[in-house]
């Protein structure tokens, strides 16, 4: 039986029952982890923030005082400034790959609920008008059959009761897996790679949430066509955030 044909309402209790049944794993341990927990509490307290000082743009660790990182800089950024709550450690590069490749869907709802705790003040701060998933090429969303920074960004409108706008954007050309690529390649690699998409709203301001901001390519990217669409203020949230800088010029 296809879910859509099913009345709502028993979706919902159906899904509490399946929660009960099958309860929803912590991202972190992989176990069991009983409500309100998402994340268990022991896994919780291991998980890497960032104690440091930030760039004041990308929210990268600085060392120091320096208000901006070397990449911040040295590079103009399409973004007005954005933040990743987490470190990409080891710990964390494995919940992504079960986020990612592994079909743990649900990880994302509970590091989007994390997300829009810590970030509460930033978006009363930032005050952006719609919440825009970055989007995954359509050939990889039919393999995966959902994308997971939609997942993320699903607690982060409902916690800040904010729109989101899923189809904002969408990805305009076919991209070669970044993984294998460096950071200029990966540049070249998404110039264009996204347009505006079905839904687009003319909104003041957007927050971009995506999983992971690495060398900050795929958000730019994504920011200078929603610039280029008239777009004003740019923000973005990341659950992880790599702390080296992998971006010369
Ligand atoms: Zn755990
Ligand atoms: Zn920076």
């Amino acid at each position: 039986m296809q879910s859509d044909r099913i009345p709502r309402g028993l979706r919902e209790a159906g899904g509490l029952l399946l929660d009960l049944i099958f309860p929803r794993r912590c991202p972190v341990c992989h176990e069991a982890a009983m409500p309100p927990y998402h994340i268990c509490p022991a896994c919780r307290a291991r998980l890497p923030f960032i104690g440091t000082a930030r760039c004041g743009k990308c929210g990268k660790p600085v060392p120091g005082t320096d208000r901006l990182c070397d990449d911040c800089r040295t590079r103009q950024h399409a973004f007005d400034r954005g933040l990743g709550l987490l470190l990409y450690d080891e710990t964390m590069r494995s919940t992504m790959s079960y986020l990612k490749y592994r079909g743990r869907k649900e990880y994302g709802e509970a590091l989007g609920e994390l997300l829009a705790e810590y970030t509460a003040d930033l978006a009363a701060l930032w005050r952006p008008s719609v919440i825009v998933p970055v989007p995954l090429h359509p050939k990889k969303m039919n393999t995966r059959t959902y994308n997971q920074a939609a997942e993320i960004a699903r607690p982060l409108a409902r916690a800040f009761g904010i729109p989101m706008a899923e189809t904002m954007l969408r990805r305009s050309s076919e991209t070669l897996a970044m993984k294998n690529l460096d950071a200029v390649e990966r540049f070249r690699n998404l110039e264009g790679a996204f347009e505006p998409g079905p839904g687009f709203v003319p909104a003041r301001s957007v927050l971009l949430v995506d999983d992971i901001y690495t060398t900050g390519a795929t958000m730019d990217a994504a920011s200078l066509t929603l610039r280029e669409a008239g777009i004003r203020e740019i923000y973005f949230l990341t659950v992880c955030i790599g702390g080296g800088f992998m971006v010369q010029y």
